[in-house]
């Protein structure tokens, strides 16, 4: 009896631990450089960006518990986006997402749905930008670069760093890199700098090595912050709640750091209670997202 109470007891931490603890450190010890990124907006003088609009490339759902730990088997409305930020001079865009070959290989539901138009919107808006970045290397940040059809006109609009670059190849429909992709310079983006007008990025390594944030100011004052994957739902920002442990065994290779993420969420939650005016961008959160767009506070559809 006793074996059968401790063989219980074990399971039952293993769930928990596993799948149900999303707990973060309750003493903030986590800053996001945003003093410094705000400083090196604020010391150029060029216009500032005239819009943020989101696309979404694929929308899926899943048991929001694998965004936010718990007993939580509600749907959780989930997309693979993109951002363009249309500057006075030029466009900067962020985010790859996944083409369609990779996006019918990693959908989650039998509601999940690829927008051809997306990407091809997303894709050509990459080919007039000045820059073409991602929140991290990921394959639902990468892919949809690393797979896009034409690598010898891209190339030349990426601006990703040493550890993105690295996880190309592995994202490569043969396991074989295009051509144009074998040698593009990194860029160094291991310290917080202006990318252009109204457009600071600072690294964030945790969710994975090469994961970064952009500070984005338009000209009509509005601020927000692209978190990439730091978190999945707006509900993890609320809650100071992360993922199931899990996941970390499921998908993310290569590592995350899982310590250092729950300090950034943590530090998320009472950076959003600080500023409430600052809009956080998590890259995956439909709803909230949509949200935005309906109250014009971000534009739909790339253009
Ligand atoms: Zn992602």
């Amino acid at each position: 009896m006793r074996i059968l109470i401790a063989f219980l007891l074990m399971v039952g931490a293993g769930a928990y631990w596993f799948v149900l603890d999303g707990s973060t450190p309750n003493n903030a010890d986590y800053e996001f450089p945003l003093a410094q990124m705000r400083g090196l907006i604020d010391a150029n003088e060029r216009p500032l960006p005239t819009q943020l609009n989101v696309e979404f490339i694929s929308t899926d759902k899943a048991p929001l518990l694998a965004a936010h730990a718990g007993l939580h088997f509600e749907p959780f409305q989930l997309a693979m986006t993109s951002f363009q930020v249309k500057g006075a001079d030029g466009d900067i865009i962020i985010g790859g997402a996944m083409d369609e070959s990779l996006f019918e290989d990693a959908k989650q539901s039998e509601e999940a749905v690829f927008s051809d138009a997306g990407y091809r919107r997303m894709h050509d808006a990459m080919l007039a930008s000045d820059a073409t970045l991602i929140t991290h290397e990921h394959i639902d940040h990468l892919g949809g670069i690393v797979r896009a059809p034409d690598p010898a006109a891209l190339a030349p609009h990426l601006m990703l760093s040493a550890p993105q670059i690295d996880a190309m190849a592995g994202l490569a429909a043969s396991g074989e890199l295009a051509g144009d992709y074998k040698n593009l310079a990194p860029a160094d983006l291991s310290a917080p700098q202006l990318l252009a007008p109204g457009i600071a990025i600072a690294p964030t390594p945790g969710h994975s090595p090469g994961s970064q944030i952009f500070l984005i100011r338009t000209d009509n004052g509005q601020e927000y912050l692209l978190v990439g994957d730091i978190v999945w739902a707006m509900k993890n920002v609320e809650k100071a709640w992360g993922r199931p442990r899990l996941l970390q065994y499921m998908f993310f290779k290569g590592g995350e750091d899982r310590a250092m993420v729950q300090r950034q969420v943590r530090a998320l939650h009472d950076l959003s209670a600080a500023e409430p005016s600052l809009i956080l961008l998590p890259s995956h959160d439909k709803a909230w997202l949509d949200e935005l767009v309906d109250a014009n506070k971000l534009g739909g559809n790339f253009h």
